[in-house]
């Protein structure tokens, strides 16, 4: 019997650059490229003149597979993560500093939207857009975040509506964060959060009980690439969506809690994914840790869908697992942005195809057409030809599925650095990554409320 007697907002601080130097091109959890199934005919085979109207979108072939596999995180390490991670700490924080808290799973009651500070410059704002697109991708579309409009810069914590992130670039000085100087110096991000918690007279001890708002202080002083601050990014909003601790490095190698510079090159790493997954879709707020169990997780289904594409040096596709669908993009890091690619001008096209799961499972394939202009650093992304086969079946040859939809989709670009993102058109949210040394190849995600995507396109 549990009779809160206080119920108090308090504000908490969670620091990151965690274990600090890892990084560089250590492997987050790569997804499993073995095929097995089966290896479909190209869909986009420009040579083939009895491809129909899809020939022509690419120059090379986009090659679909669908495989069920064994899923590789198993309900005894989500349970002993989420343990650990609601139970209170401590929790280390690099070699030199830890931290505890009270107990309790404090995650957001509704999806919460992030507001970027006023006077972000595009690059930064592209990480922010970038690392929500990415945590989205592991969550079902009901709890993806929002982007809001801006927000006041360097708001104290106190000012920030409830179910809001704010994310500031400052430098460290003018963090403002009362609690900065008893957090580990030096930090290049602290997840200041806010969360309520309540007293239990029967156990003796204050619990956490869900996550009010939060703001995420990013150092803008460091030169670190962007795929570590991208990294560091998503390790906050972690933070703030209910992650709290850092996972245990002996248990836990590939999780970005215990390094967040471990690098995010394709995806969350599948443990924190799976991990985010069951806070939002198999946990309510407020949960205790010796609520977590094999029964309170419910189905744990071992078997997982994949839909993959490949095409030039990237590989793409949608994993279908715990009733949830997840995006994913793979290919080598350029060494320069975009814009500061010699070698092209103009207006610039990779073409390429979509593969995607319905809400219902159902395969969606299609073509996909990336333009941008290198000058405005605007574009387009279309994905056309659509179509959909039954749960179950493989996308098979252009014609022999039924159109999906009205058969395309179309949205306008903004390019920073080496990420894009959508800015209008068609209903859903585009993000995705240029790839390859010479940006041959890129891809990225197609999310909307009815269909789940990842298209790759090569130059
Ligand atoms: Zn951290």
């Amino acid at each position: 019997m549990k009779t809160p007697i206080f119920t108090l907002s308090l504000l908490s601080l969670l620091l990151v650059a965690c274990g600090g130097g890892g990084g560089g091109g250590s492997s987050s959890s790569m997804p499993d490229m073995e095929t097995g199934g089966m290896e479909m005919p190209s869909e986009a085979d420009s040579n083939n003149g009895d491809e129909g109207p899809r020939a022509g979108h690419s120059s090379q072939p986009v090659t679909i597979t669908l495989t069920d596999e064994t899923g590789d995180i198993t309900s005894q390490e989500v349970l002993s993560y989420l343990r650990f991670d609601i139970g209170g700490g401590p929790y280390q924080a690099g070699p030199d500093f830890s931290y505890s808290d009270d107990p309790g799973l404090a995650r957001f009651v509704i999806a919460p939207t992030v507001r970027i500070a006023q006077g972000t410059p595009d690059h930064e704002r592209a990480l922010i857009h970038h690392a929500v697109a990415v945590i989205n991708r592991e969550l079902p579309h009901q709890w993806h975040l929002q982007i809001g409009s801006d927000a006041p810069p360097l708001a104290v914590i106190e000012s920030i509506p409830n179910n809001q992130i704010f994310v500031d670039f400052a430098p460290y000085d003018d963090w403002n964060d009362p609690l900065k100087g008893s957090s580990r110096p030096d930090s290049e991000a602290i997840a200041q959060i806010d969360v309520t918690k309540e007293y239990d007279s029967s156990q003796l001890r204050w619990e956490k009980k869900r996550m009010n708002k939060a703001h995420v202080w990013m150092s803008s002083e460091t030169d670190l690439t962007d795929p570590i601050l991208l990294s560091i990014l998503i390790h906050e909003l972690l933070h703030t969506l209910g992650i709290y601790g850092h996972a245990d490095a002996d248990e836990f190698p590939d999780s970005l809690m215990r390094d967040s510079e471990l690098l995010v090159t394709q995806r969350v790493p599948e443990v924190d994914g799976t991990v985010l997954r069951a806070i939002y879709t198999r946990y309510n707020p407020g949960t205790e840790p010796e609520q977590i169990s094999v029964n309170s997780l419910g189905p744990w289904e071992s078997t997982e869908t994949n839909l993959t594409g490949e095409i030039g040096s990237v590989s793409f596709g949608v994993s279908h697992r715990h009733g949830v669908s997840v995006p994913w993009t793979n290919g080598p890091t350029p060494n320069v942005a975009l814009a500061e690619n010699p070698s092209i001008l103009g207006t610039v096209t990779w073409n390429g195809g979509l593969v995607g799961f319905t809400p219902s499972e159902q395969p969606v394939s299609g073509g996909a057409e990336i333009s941008v202009n290198l000058s405005t650093l605007t574009g387009r992304a279309d994905f056309t030809d659509l179509e959909s086969w039954h749960a179950g079946q493989a996308p098979g040859r252009l014609g022999t599925g039924s159109m999906w939809g009205d058969g395309d989709l179309g949205y306008t670009l903004s390019v920073s650095g080496n990420y894009l993102r959508s800015t209008g058109g068609d209903s859903g949210t585009v993000a995705g990554n240029f790839y390859g040394n010479d940006h041959a190849d890129v891809a990225g995600s197609l999310e909307r409320d009815d269909l789940t995507a990842a298209f790759g396109a090569s130059r």
